[in-house]
């Protein structure tokens, strides 16, 4: 059986807890490797080899590492069908949602690659008499990231480039069931010219994630994961007087206007809803009609288009719309799921609980699922679902589409498809919600920009990637400097060349 470890001070270490946890193939059911999981003192041992490389990595001048990201993103590239085939493997999703995954976490080293500018601090000549005042941004040393299973390889980049680029060191405690790219992404950017023991990447569950949190050295968390986990490690690294941000789950709408184009919408919500089986922070899981009229004619549109979706392993080709869930727990909890729905009330429209594959019987494979006439009180409505399931809530006017997404727990993504720009205007401009799309159903904000949720979808008050990254892993530091030769007699100022 193949054994994943560590990679340490630039190798690869099997490590020593004697603990592992089981990493399966998804499509299969099997299980495919052993993953080591680190203890508190190897935890602590890292970090500590971490701090002592960080001194010269932040003395090098940002320029340099911004060049490191240069190779590293060129290497990313290189590697790109590599990179995609471990994912796929590991965590089940099809290879072209694979190699976006990549893409999406390689748009932010190439926004790293311009880390210079955005580590520049401000200058002002002559506040006072003989006084310059100026600010610098400087790395707060060693920082850890915690991702989750669903972007083995975005997440990570997302935490790691901006930590590292700004001269920082990082701790990353990628996800039990999909370890392999992280390890990867770490050889790559040694390859890139990281020094040793910049980036240390440390498997391990909650013994791992709590040691990171205690370690005093540790000066900041960037966390990505379930609402429940995100608040407890926000709370837990705060109280350690830890810098934080903790990014958690989701339940977005989209709000489908009668004057909307509703084949539009329908093709929207399929591939917001379905693709990655639904195992995404900003998928659409509910779809909110307004006026029975439109919603009779979207579940009329949405019906075909899901029956046609294709479900089967990553193997079986380009054309495959998505793969299993990923873990055995995960299926039978969505079907649960789907079974509490419909003893709950809503109407069952295509039911995926008994979608099986010939040769993949032990896989963790849903059919796709819709649902209409959701309400918000059953579980399916306020639970985020996390699989292939669309849950259509039937709203009487914009005001109550509008309302439902505001009264939502969450407020990671959401989105609004009408022909109307005066509706659209205030869909935006209202909505509580981080990420808007209009006529847009996955709005995940390019890498310059950022990245963020609001209400229970994100703990901390600044977002992923773009300039908010900047300012988490960097503290700013303010100098008032007076030099005596520019103040004549009584503090009087004059400039030298007016002398
Ligand atoms: P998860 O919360 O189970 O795990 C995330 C990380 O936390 C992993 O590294 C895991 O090892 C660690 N962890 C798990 N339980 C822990 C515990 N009790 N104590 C300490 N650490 C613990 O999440 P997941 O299942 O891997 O990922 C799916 C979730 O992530 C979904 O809720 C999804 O919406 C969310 N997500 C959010 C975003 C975002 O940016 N808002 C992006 C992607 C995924």
């Amino acid at each position: 059986m193949q054994k994943i470890g560590h990679f340490i001070n630039g190798k690869k270490t099997e490590g020593g807890s004697g603990r592992f946890a089981d990493v399966f193939n998804p499509a299969t059911g099997e299980v495919q490797a052993q993953l080591a999981l680190a203890t508190k003192a190897e935890i602590d041992d890292a970090v500590a080899k971490a701090a002592e490389a960080q001194v010269g990595w932040a003395a090098t001048n940002p320029q340099r590492r911004a060049r490191v990201m240069m190779a590293f993103g060129a290497l990313i590239n290189e590697n790109m069908d590599k990179l995609a085939e471990a994912l796929s493997k590991e965590h089940g999703k099809t290879m072209p949602d694979a190699r976006g995954d990549v893409q999406r976490g390689l748009e932010v080293v190439e926004v790293c690659m311009g880390a210079p500018s955005m580590l520049k601090g401000e200058f002002m000549a002559d506040g006072g008499p003989g006084i310059d005042l100026y600010s610098m941004r400087q790395p707060l040393g060693v920082v850890a990231g915690i991702t989750p299973f669903n972007f083995p390889a975005m997440i990570p980049l997302w935490k790691m480039a901006p930590a590292l680029a700004s001269g920082n060191a990082m701790i990353l405690k990628p996800s039990e069931r999909c370890p392999t790219v992280p390890l990867m992404l770490a050889e790559l950017i040694k390859e890139a010219g990281l020094p040793d023991g910049v980036l240390q990447v440390i498997n391990g569950d909650k013994e791992a994630v709590d040691a990171l949190l205690d370690n005093e050295t540790i000066q900041a968390v960037g966390f990505v994961g379930s609402t429940p986990i995100a608040q407890y490690i926000y709370g837990r690294a705060c109280s350690n007087g830890k810098r934080a941000q903790c990014f958690g789950g989701a339940k977005n709408h989209m709000i489908i206007m009668p004057d909307a184009d509703l084949d539009k919408a329908a093709d929207a919500l399929v591939g917001a809803g379905f693709g990655a089986a639904g195992e995404r922070c900003m998928a659409i899981s509910v779809a909110v009609p307004v006026g029975d009229k439109t919603a009779d004619a979207l579940i009329e549109r949405l019906v075909p288009r899901i029956e046609k979706l294709k479900v089967g392993p990553y193997t079986a080709g380009d054309d495959v719309d998505y793969g299993p869930l990923i873990t055995a727990a995960s299926k039978e909890r969505v079907k649960g799921l789907i079974t509490s729905g419909a003893e709950q009330g809503a109407k069952l429209v295509v039911d995926g609980r008994d979608f099986s594959l010939q040769g993949y019987e032990d896989g963790y494979f849903v059919g796709p699922t819709l649902f209409d006439n959701v309400t918000p009180e059953m579980d399916i409505y306020k639970e985020e679902i996390f699989g292939p399931v669309l849950s259509t809530v039937r709203a009487k006017s914009y005001d109550e589409a509008l309302d439902l997404t505001m009264k939502n727990q969450y407020g990671n993504g959401t989105s609004i498809f009408t022909a109307d720009g005066d509706t659209a205007r205030d869909f935006a401009t209202k909505v509580n919600v981080g990420m808007v799309g209009i006529n847009f159903p996955i709005p995940v904000p390019l890498s310059y920009f950022t990245f963020g949720g609001w209400k229970k979808s994100a703990f901390g008050d600044l977002n992923q990637y773009g300039p908010d990254a900047f300012r988490f892993y960097t503290k700013t530091k303010t100098v008032t400097a007076r030099w005596f030769s520019g103040i004549k007699d009584g503090g009087e100022f004059h400039f030298k060349a007016m002398d």
